[in-house]
C-alpha cells in the first residue's frame, strides 16, 4: 500500500510519523481545558468531541467521545473499529468533500499538551524477548542457567501496576528501597544506585474475554500498540526477585507514548515470529504473522545535553507475540478487558548495540557507554531524559509511534527520617 493523500499537506511527507496511513489515537488539551480525544493527522490533531457533535463521526446511538479515553470506542468491537477507521481516511483524504467543515476542528498538535490515552485496567508485564532473557539470566545466574526451563514453552510474566502506568514527559522520580547489599544476605535501605529502562511494545486489549481464548482470537482482541518503558530499580530486583518474581523494582513508574497505533495502521508490518526451538503445545502455537516489523531505538540525554542513540532494535526480535502473551494469559480463565496493557518484555537484538536496557548494555555496569557529550553511564543519572523511538517504515510513508520520554530526578529525601 502506498502513501494515502490528505488534505492536511503536512502528512504527506514519506518521513512524517502520522500519515493518513496511521490515523493513532490520543487524548489531548489546550491551553488547560478539558482533556479530549483527538486523532494524529500531520502536524494537526483531529478533535474527536467535536467532530462527533458537529455529526461527521457517528458510530452508534451513544456518543463515543465524550470521554477523555478511548476505551469506550475499544468495547465496541473490531467492526466499529474498522467503521471509524474506514470514515476518518475517507474525511481526511485529499479532495474530501467535508474539508471545510473539519479545518475548524484541527488543533495544532504543538499547541496541544497529550494526555494518557486509555484508561489502564490492569498491567502485565512479560519477559518474551530472548536475547534479553539470555543476557539478565547469564549476568544473575550463569549461562548455563540463564534461560528457566519453562521459558520456551511460556511467556513468562508477571502482574504490574496499572497505577503506576504515566504518559510521556511525564518526570520520574528516583526511588528509595531495600538494595542488595555488598554481601548477599544482607540488604541497606537507599536510593536506588542502579536505575534502569527497559524499551519494550505495549499491546492494548481492546475486546473483552471471560476464559480461554486462542491465539487468532487473541490477535482479534487486541486493539492497538503503544512504546513503553518499564523503568527498573535493578538494585531493588536483585534482592527481592526471588521467588516470586520483579515487585517494587518495577514499581515506580511504566511509561507510555501518547499515541495508541492501531492494530489496522500496522497491518502491512505483520511478519513471523521467530523459529521455534522447541514445538509449543498446540494451544500456544503460532497460527499467521503476529509480530510486526518496527524499528526501535532508546537515547539518552543528560541533564538537557545533546542526545546519544544508545541502542537500535526491532519489535520482530520478540520470540513470543502479544497475541500469545493474551491468549496465555486468559489459560487459567483469567478475565481481560478493554484497556488491558500487555508490556511485550524487554527487546534486544543478538548485537551489543541492540540491547533495550543499560543493564545489558553495559552489562551489569562492567562496561560503561560513552556517550557524545563525553559523560559515562553504566545506569541512569539524575537528570537524564530517557527516549524511546518507534517507527514501521512502508513503501513512501512512516508509521510513527511518537516518543516515549521521561526525565529522571534525585530521590527525595529518605522519606523515614522526619
Ligand atoms: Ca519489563
Amino acid at each position: 500500500m502506498p502513501l494515502l493523500k490528505s488534505w492536511v499537506a503536512s502528512a504527506n511527507d514519506a518521513a512524517h510519523p502520522f500519515p493518513l496511513n496511521n490515523l493513532p489515537y490520543g487524548v489531548f488539551s489546550v491551553d488547560g481545558d478539558d482533556p479530549r480525544c483527538g486523532v494524529a493527522i500531520g502536524d494537526m490533531i483531529l478533535d474527536m468531541r467535536a467532530a462527533e457533535e458537529a455529526g461527521l463521526v457517528r458510530l452508534g446511538d451513544a456518543p463515543l467521545f465524550d470521554v477523555p479515553y478511548w476505551n469506550d470506542l475499544m468495547e465496541e468491537g473490531p467492526a466499529v473499529w474498522a467503521a471509524l477507521r474506514n470514515r476518518l481516511t475517507a474525511l481526511l483524504s485529499q479532495g474530501a468533500a467535508e474539508q471545510e467543515k473539519l479545518e475548524p476542528l484541527l488543533i495544532a498538535a504543538e499547541d496541544a499538551e497529550l494526555h494518557m490515552p486509555f484508561a489502564v485496567s490492569e498491567y502485565t508485564d512479560f519477559y518474551a524477548g530472548k536475547n534479553h532473557a539470555f543476557n539478565v539470566g547469564t549476568m544473575f545466574r550463569g549461562p548455563e542457567n540463564a534461560l528457566p526451563p519453562n521459558w520456551l514453552h511460556i511467556p513468562i510474566g508477571y502482574n504490574g501496576r496499572a497505577s503506576s502506568v504515566v504518559v510521556s514527559g511525564t518526570d520520574v522520580r528516583r526511588p528509595w528501597g531495600q538494595l542488595k547489599g555488598p554481601n548477599d544476605d544482607q540488604p541497606r535501605w537507599a536510593p536506588c544506585a542502579r536505575f534502569d529502562i527497559e524499551l519494550e511494545v505495549g499491546a492494548i486489549v481492546g475486546t473483552p474475554s471471560d476464559g480461554p481464548i486462542t491465539v487468532q482470537e487473541a490477535d482479534d482482541n487486541i486493539f492497538g500498540y503503544v512504546l513503553l518503558n518499564d523503568w527498573s530499580a535493578r538494585d531493588i530486583q536483585a534482592w527481592e526477585y526471588q521467588p516470586l518474581g520483579p515487585f517494587q523494582a518495577k514499581a515506580t513508574a511504566t511509561s507510555i507514548s501518547p499515541w495508541i497505533v492501531t492494530k489496522l495502521a500496522l497491518a502491512p508490518f505483520r511478519c513471523a515470529t521467530p523459529e521455534r526451538e522447541v514445538e509449543l503445545l498446540e494451544h500456544l502455537r503460532d497460527c499467521g504473522p503476529m509480530l510486526y516489523d518496527i524499528d526501535l531505538e532508546v537515547t539518552m540525554a543528560p541533564d538537557g545535553k545533546d542526545a546519544t542513540t544508545i541502542a537500535r532494535t526491532n519489535y520482530k526480535e520478540m520470540y513470543y507475540s502479544a497475541a500469545q502473551q493474551l491468549a496465555h494469559h486468559a489459560t487459567s480463565g483469567c478475565p481481560m478487558n478493554a484497556g488491558d496493557l500487555l508490556g511485550s518484555g524487554t527487546i534486544s537484538g543478538s548485537v551489543k548495540e541492540s540491547r533495550g536496557s543499560l543493564l545489558e548494555l553495559s552489562w551489569g555496569g562492567k562496561e560503561p557507554l560513552t556517550l557524545a557529550t563525553g559523560e559515562e553511564r553504566s545506569f541512569i543519572a539524575d537528570g537524564d531524559t530517557l527516549t524511546l523511538k518507534g517507527a514501521a517504515k512502508g513503501d513512501g510513508y512512516t508509521i510513527g509511534f511518537g516518543d516515549c520520554t521521561g526525565t529522571v530526578r534525585p530521590a527525595l529525601d529518605d522519606p523515614f527520617k522526619r
